[in-house]
């Protein structure tokens, strides 16, 4: 066959031979034309598609397509059965939301290629970029990252959080734009409020904010704060937060909607 299945004309001679490929692709945010082409085109040929309940449900199965949704903190399990679906012959999508390289499946992925079974080795995997949270978020607001930007997940479910709080004080310490991935959920919803206390005391209290909710879909909300005045609580599981540099800075508009959010691509600058 041909499109985004067909064996690669270089594939190994052993093993994996004539199977097609596993995609692991990016859903992007929300709405169908924030999907990449390609994307589309991996889904619309899969036989199976594997992920997070909700991402798995987002999408319209075609007859005799299988959904294999699982709950969040299953993803290397997951990863695993992937992998092992497409030893077996079928055309497999591993989907996550956004970019699938960012606080998603492609890294569960390698780590159970690394770690499992070594036929794992003779797939052909590719991965199919997305919009991620950060970008959809900045794209509504102007040009928040337009200059240095580092991007932290809030989540300790796979980390301690000493180092979260240490990357965040590194972060707030070198001044860059940070965005906050994972800032809350019903099981953690106190961390949010930690990082906005250690960052409390290490940035301007001027310093601006954004809670930007749920981009891209129907249930978008988007406020612009600054940190003095900021509601963390603001902050769930949908929300990307983002906090801007010393630099980064409102256009007020001449009909009164929403100012303009922007980083320059100059760093100290007179303004
Ligand atoms: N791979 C995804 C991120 C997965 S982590 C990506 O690249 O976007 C899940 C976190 O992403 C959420 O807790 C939230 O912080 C953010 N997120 C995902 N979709 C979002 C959206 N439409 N609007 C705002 N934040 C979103």
């Amino acid at each position: 066959m041909n499109g985004p299945f067909a064996a690669a004309p270089s594939a190994p001679a052993d093993g994996a031979q004539g199977l097609a490929p596993l995609w692991i692709v990016g859903l992007g945010p929300g709405p169908a034309d924030w999907m990449t082409a390609e994307a589309v085109a991996v889904l619309d040929e899969a036989t199976d598609i594997v992920g997070y309940g909700p991402y798995v449900e987002r999408i319209v199965l075609k007859d005799g397509q299988r959904a294999h949704g699982s709950d969040n903190r299953v993803e290397v399990d997951r990863a695993r059965a992937a992998l092992a679906l497409a030893l077996e012959g079928r055309r497999v999508a591993v989907v996550s939301g956004g970019d699938p390289g960012v606080f998603a499946m492609a890294a569960a992925v390698f780590e159970a290629i690394e770690h499992g079974d070594p036929a794992f080795r003779t797939l052909d995997v590719r991965v199919a970029p997305g919009v991620s949270a950060m970008q959809a978020a900045a794209a509504r607001l102007g040009a928040p990252l337009g200059h240095d930007f580092c991007a932290i997940s809030l989540s300790d479910n796979l980390k301690p959080w000493p180092v979260v709080a240490r990357r965040l004080e590194a972060a707030a310490g070198a001044d860059f734009v940070i965005a906050l991935y994972n800032p809350a959920s019903k099981a953690r919803p106190d961390q949010i409020h930690d990082a906005f206390a250690l960052l409390r005391r290490v940035k301007p209290a001027e310093t601006v904010v954004v809670f930007a909710r749920a981009v891209g879909r129907p249930d978008e909300r988007i406020v612009v704060t600054t940190l003095a005045e900021a509601d963390p609580a603001l902050a769930d599981m949908s929300t990307l937060v983002m906090i801007g540099s010393t630099e980064t800075r409102l256009i007020d508009r001449a009909d009164g909607e929403r100012a303009w959010l922007y980083t320059p691509r100059h760093y100290g600058r007179e303004r």
